[in-house]
């Protein structure tokens, strides 16, 4: 789960649209929120992800659906309220049921920064500092789901270190002369930046792969010889920086 920022209304979502819209779902009770510019938009904004979750939402059994984060029924003035609106995958949609948000908050990640709340330990998502609001979203949603969700962390998280422990590797050869070509060289570098990207924001679970490779010590020992060799670059800094600001310490 990470931080989201919202994107601006749809220009066809004008005030007029959103009261005919809210008086045919009182009425006729239709899916009126279905439409493919608030769609595309939420999809949009996610990155293609869930905004709970972070699975990739055009997966198979895994397309979007529009969440209202004050559920529809208690709050039929929201239904197509832009602000109410987010993106979410099937499982996210299902767990979080009817749950009442203005009664039990949960996180609403265009408003609250999750790193607030959550920490990562062991691919899985604990409450940081004992926060309520950060108890109540795992559970409401069930992030810890092992089949569905920390499996599939710990598989693409594990990919991710495997990787590691290779550029390492070709690291410490280069570093000690076995091995010091230009291809070598190049190898190491834009090996460590496919493999950060993996833990951009724009890819699956990224904070849980942010928070395994930033951790993780073979990293550390990567980073310092590619800084000794004068390897680091402006990029590899770029990349590293979002990556951080992705990861939930533990
Ligand atoms: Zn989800």
């Amino acid at each position: 789960m990470i931080k989201i920022n919202r994107l601006d209304c749809p220009p066809e979502l004008t005030d007029e649209k959103k009261r005919e819209l809210t008086q045919r779902f009182i009425m006729e009770k239709k899916s009126v929120w279905a439409t493919s510019y608030i769609k595309d938009t939420l999809y949009k904004m996610s990155k293609g992800k869930c905004c709970f979750c972070e699975c990739k939402l055009d997966e198979e059994g895994k397309y979007m659906h529009v969440e209202h984060f004050h559920h529809k029924d208690d709050y039929p003035n929201e239904v197509v309220e832009w602000n109410n609106l987010l993106p979410c995958c099937i499982r996210c949609n299902t767990n979080k049921g009817t749950h009442d948000t203005i009664v039990e908050p949960i996180i609403n990640v265009t408003l609250t920064d999750p790193r607030d709340h959550l920490i990562i330990d062991n691919y899985r998502f604990k409450s940081k500092n004992n926060s309520q609001l950060g108890r109540k979203t795992i559970d409401v949603l069930y992030l810890n789901d092992s089949d569905q969700l920390v499996k599939p962390r710990f598989d693409i998280a594990n990919k991710a270190k495997e990787s590691l422990e290779l550029i390492l590797d070709k690291a410490r050869e280069f570093k000690d002369g076995t091995s010091n070509s230009t291809r070598r060289k190049n190898i190491i570098i834009n090996g460590l930046k496919s493999l950060l990207r993996e833990a951009h924001p724009d890819s699956q679970y990224s904070a849980i792969v942010a928070t395994a490779v930033i951790n993780d010590i073979d990293y550390v020992e990567l980073k310092d010889i590619l800084i000794s060799l004068n390897f680091w670059d402006a990029e590899l800094q770029r990349i590293e920086s979002e990556v951080i600001i992705t990861s939930l310490y533990t």
